[in-house]
């Protein structure tokens, strides 16, 4: 496990306190209230899959659902599914699957079942189970629980608008179709007439009752329930049923998904209930919106876990964040890591109310995950990774000794927020003997009366350090006296120098910078510096 410093100790002691098998609740006891737990009859272990429409990428609230289910999977050593609902042939395509499993991977969301790994309810496309959808739909029609429909749109239209004359509270489809004698229907369908599928909701279903295991029980009037299209007229089955027939084939034991689809989940118990599977634990996790509490969108910024992956933030410390966004631990503990998530995710710590997404703490949080890592780890996941993807290295043919690497770790780590922030620092260590000078830098550091005898003794003091005793400290050691001999006071000393040798004012600590510069080039950069300054 990752150790980090500060507010996460609290979890370790915790840990270390009782053991890790007493945290973990027993999943069959408690929290019944909140529908958390399958009921007592339903034994099954836990299965729980994420199901993106590649319509797009995969964006931060998609992220979120993902990383709760994968969590609970985990946290109950259950069985993480991942499974593509790609029926929307017009507005799927399989180059936004392959961005979504790209980001899914970045996220170090592992899935035990589904694209690419395969498994045993496979396959984990919608557009390659049509079959199974069709056998569904075609079972639940032969044992009367699903019928033939061939009403036309216009004659849908004409009965909606009647019903909206008389005032009818319900508007949905007037069940013509139910009564046609099954025969008689199935000597249509043979004849070619266009149909489609609808569930019959049995007579006197009443309202229909979901436990959420976020929003608590939720009540659906049963007059709102109509006998809705299943399967459509060409041939394709609607979201609503084919995400049952799925999630029933898979033995999918709970359903986390964003609240916008808590409207269709009458609907899909109905499903259930017809197909005579289980229906799972239901729990719809809130929205997220922006800081200015509507919906978060691409006005808000990056939406999407690709943009925040090119914009340098770790998959660690991501996770992180987002798994708060409508979750906490204990209310207080904001590192997370993503073992501790793994082995502490609960639903009944979700909250119903919406997140505000907060870039600040997000930033926050990723500043934590850096300062945490060791220098080594920072060397391979951030510095190296960035330095190559700036052209600076190459990732087979290092230009320096790891050493050199470990050393600019050191002074970058505490300087660093997103991983592309150690390129601009490091920029100057790669420019040879003719640094790009900043104008700004320039004009404040090297323009004053002080500044040509400062780099003259600097650079005489320099030269007296040999190659093999160059490092940071004999570095330091041979400037310091230089200011109060000159009579020039250390700012403008240090200034000068630093300007001279590594082009801005702002670079790493002296010392190690020039370390790293190399004795020959530290010395070249000084004397090219000197016209300028006088
Ligand atoms: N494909 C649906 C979506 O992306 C999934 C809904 C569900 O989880 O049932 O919103």
């Amino acid at each position: 496990m990752q150790v980090i410093e500060g507010p996460l100790r609290k979890n370790h002691d915790r840990w270390e306190e009782g053991g890790a098998a007493s945290i973990l609740r027993p999943f069959s006891t408690g929290h019944e209230s909140r529908g958390t737990i399958l009921s007592s009859e339903d034994t099954r272990p836990v299965r729980v899959r994420f199901a993106p429409s590649p319509t797009g990428k995969l964006h931060v609230g998609g992220a979120r659902t993902a990383i709760y289910n994968w969590a609970f999977a985990r946290a109950h050593k259950g069985t993480f599914i991942l499974r593509i609902d790609d029926t929307d042939p017009t507005r799927s395509t399989e180059e936004n699957t392959q961005v979504i499993l790209r980001a899914m991977r970045w996220l170090g969301l592992d899935w035990d079942e589904g694209p690419d790994v395969g498994g045993p309810c496979g396959p984990y496309k919608q557009t390659d189970r049509l079959d199974t959808y069709r056998d569904a739909a075609q079972r639940l029609v032969s044992e009367g629980r699903a019928y033939y429909c061939f009403c036309s749109a216009e004659k849908l239209a004409a009965d909606r608008k009647a019903a909206e004359e008389r005032h009818d509270p319900f508007q949905g489809y007037q069940r013509s179709c139910r009564g046609i004698d099954p025969a008689e229907a199935q000597r249509r369908v043979d004849a070619g007439e266009p149909y489609t599928i609808r569930i019959k909701v049995p007579d006197g279903r009443g309202d229909v009752a979901i436990h959420d295991a976020v929003h608590g029980d939720v009540i659906f009037n049963a007059r709102e329930l109509d006998d809705f299209i299943i399967f459509r007229s060409d041939g394709t089955p609607t979201y609503n049923f084919a995400t049952v027939v799925d999630d029933a084939d898979m033995g999918i034991t709970h359903v986390i998904r964003g609240d916008d689809h808590l409207s269709n989940t009458p609907r899909q118990v109905m499903v259930y209930e017809a197909l005579g599977a289980p229906t799972p634990v239901f729990a719809h996790i809130s929205m997220i919106l922006g800081p200015d509490g509507k919906k978060l969108s691409k006005r808000h910024g990056a939406t999407s876990v690709e943009e925040y992956r090119d914009a340098g933030y770790l998959p660690d410390a991501f996770v992180n964040y987002l798994a708060l966004l409508g979750w906490a631990l204990d209310g207080e503990t904001t590192i997370i890591p993503r073992d501790v998530l793994a082995h502490e995710f609960s639903l009944d710590h979700v909250s119903k109310n919406p997140a505000t997404f907060d870039p600040k703490k997000l930033d926050w949080i990723q500043g934590q995950y850096i300062q945490a890592m060791d220098t080594e780890r920072f060397v391979f996941d951030v510095l190296m990774p960035e330095l190559v993807e700036a052209g600076l290295e190459r990732e087979a043919d290092p230009t320096h000794p790891k050493a050199w690497y470990l050393l600019l770790a050191d002074i970058l780590k505490p300087r660093t927020t997103l991983a592309g922030d150690v390129v601009e620092k490091s920029r100057f260590l790669y420019e040879g003997d003719e640094v790009t000078f900043d104008e700004r830098s320039v004009e404040k550091n090297l323009r004053g009366d002080y500044a040509p005898a400062a780099l003259e003794a600097a650079s005489r003091a320099l030269s007296g350090v040999s190659e093999g005793s160059w490092h940071a400290a004999s570095i330091d050691a041979a400037l310091e006296p230089l200011p109060e001999a000159l009579g020039t006071n250390k700012r403008k000393f240090y200034g000068a120098v630093r300007v001279a040798a590594c082009g801005n004012q702002v670079s790493p600590p002296l010392g190690a910078s020039l370390e790293l510069l190399g004795r020959d080039t530290t010395l070249a950069r000084i004397e090219r510096a000197l016209p300028l300054a006088r």
